[in-house]
């Protein structure tokens, strides 16, 4: 394999894969441990997350339990804010956190935010890209002529489109994060002394989003690398 093997993709990938595991159990870690403080004014994250899209005005907006843990998340689509049980029954810290940055997003969706109609834009380009691109991209490496670098070009192109994706899911979560925080404590749900759990989730949510920015654009990077031997082999 003239394209350096696996030691050169871990060199590339191994930093951004270390931060995505270390990111990861920063937020089992702090949702654990906030999931078992319980807030003040005792709601359940399913209440929190009613009260908070209701001050906004969002009453259509419907709040269903799903299963598992984490898996909450609002579907612009249907309206629906859905969350998990550990979210949806509980009173705690972690659940109120959780609720408020779901119920951010459906507020992001009512004032028509650019970054997540960007983001809504990019996800068939996405679903396919994920998977086909690093696909072409390695067919037209293995293609010798001239042609195979414009192969290359369209695979790096269609991957390209996850990558635009992620960074752009930055500020989206960002934004639905600081809305939460924001609701929180000036609706009195959360007390000033409580705030310090708050932060402490929604942060550590974060991080996995800056981690799964950095992993797809280091792929950009190592495909990049790899095109730019190609071509330096060819003069
Ligand atoms: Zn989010």
């Amino acid at each position: 394999m003239y394209f350096g093997g696996y030691g050169l993709y871990i060199l590339f990938s191994l930093p951004a894969l270390l931060l995505g595991f270390w990111a990861q159990m920063k937020v089992k870690s702090a949702f654990n441990k906030y999931s078992k403080v319980r807030s003040i004014t005792g709601m359940t994250g399913a209440e929190v997350a009613r009260r908070m899209l209701d001050s906004n005005g969002l009453n259509n907006v419907r709040i269903e339990e799903t299963g598992g843990t984490l898996t909450d998340h609002y579907d612009p689509s249907q309206k629906v804010l859905r969350l998990s049980p550990g979210v949806y029954r509980v009173n705690s810290i972690a659940a109120a956190s959780v609720a408020a940055h779901e119920s951010g997003h459906a507020l992001q969706d009512a004032a028509e935010y650019g970054p997540l109609k960007i983001r809504s834009v990019l996800v068939p380009t996405v679903q396919i890209g994920s998977w086909l691109g690093p696909i072409i991209f390695m067919i037209g490496l293995f293609m010798s002529s001239t042609t195979g670098t414009t192969v290359a070009w369209v695979g790096l192109g269609l991957f390209a489109a996850t990558a635009a994706f992620a960074l752009v899911t930055l500020p989206v979560e960002l934004d639905a994060s600081a809305r939460a925080k924001a609701w929180l404590s000036g609706s009195g749900i959360v007390y000033a002394s409580e705030m310090e759990g708050v932060n402490k989730t929604l942060n550590a949510a974060a991080m996995t989003y800056v981690a799964a920015a950095v992993q797809s654009v280091s792929t950009i990077l190592y495909y990049l690398f790899l095109l730019s031997g190609r071509s330096s082999r060819r003069s």
